[in-house]
């Protein structure tokens, strides 16, 4: 997520920034001085608990300590206009748990009934719920994670079967995963699983073997 930062540029940007020091270009001027473009998308960034109690993102800073915005004067746009909570913003005034969570369901949506499967719930819940929002985001929108969830959103019924129909990828097994886990699919054994469609695409490689019959194997056998 962090662009490389480019080194410190005291000819382009002759001003200093208040927070780390360093000549680039400035973007805010906030209560403790005029701050760069990298100090403010950390400070968006930074979330715990300030000192007042106030628990949120801490853009502000009082004596090196993060704080909030109440206490610090800091004026930040980080309130989500959907869920109402105070994160960075994605966009649209949307926190990124809240984009997280509209893909997820435009995903899974299956576009001919306008809802998702309901074995499909567990999945939904457990993708809208990972730890880290914006590696989420990143992850689910890859094309082979968008194809399979799409694929899977139109599938007329969720079984093991209609997984092993869609490409082996470890986003397939992850969500078979979270559906046994559930209890949305029973649990298999997918060593054996795997040997079994192993083994059938290994006899579909043979050549085509001639119908022998049993005086062709006694006659071979002399
Ligand atoms: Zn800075
Ligand atoms: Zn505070
Ligand atoms: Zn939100």
């Amino acid at each position: 997520m962090s662009r490389p930062r480019k080194v410190s540029d005291p000819d382009t940007w002759p001003e200093e920034c208040a927070r780390c020091g360093e000549h680039h270009q400035l973007v805010a001027s906030w209560p403790d001085g005029r701050i760069c473009g990298y100090c403010y998308l950390a400070a968006k960034r930074t979330t715990g608990t300030c000192s007042c109690g106030h628990h949120g993102v801490l853009p502000g800073r009082i004596d090196g300590q993060p704080t909030c915005r109440g206490c610090s004067g800091v004026k930040l746009n980080v309130d989500c206009l959907t869920c109402g909570a105070e994160d960075e913003l994605h966009s649209g005034g949307q926190c990124w748990r809240c984009v997280l969570s509209a893909t997820v369901d435009r995903l899974l949506t299956n576009p001919h009934t306008g809802a998702i499967h309901p074995t499909l719930a567990p999945v939904a819940s457990a993708l809208k719920a990972m730890n880290r929002p914006n590696s989420g985001l990143t992850w689910i929108n890859q094309q082979h994670v968008t194809a399979l969830l799409t694929n899977l959103a139109v599938a007329p019924v969720i079984s093991h079967d209609s997984l092993d129909a869609l490409p082996a990828s470890r986003t397939r097994d992850y969500v078979r995963g979270l559906l046994v886990e559930h209890g949305a699919l029973p649990r298999r054994d997918e060593l054996l699983a795997r040997f079994t469609t192993w083994s059938d695409q290994a006899l579909d490689r043979l050549p085509p073997v001639s119908t022998a019959t049993p005086s062709d194997v006694s006659s071979a056998g002399t």
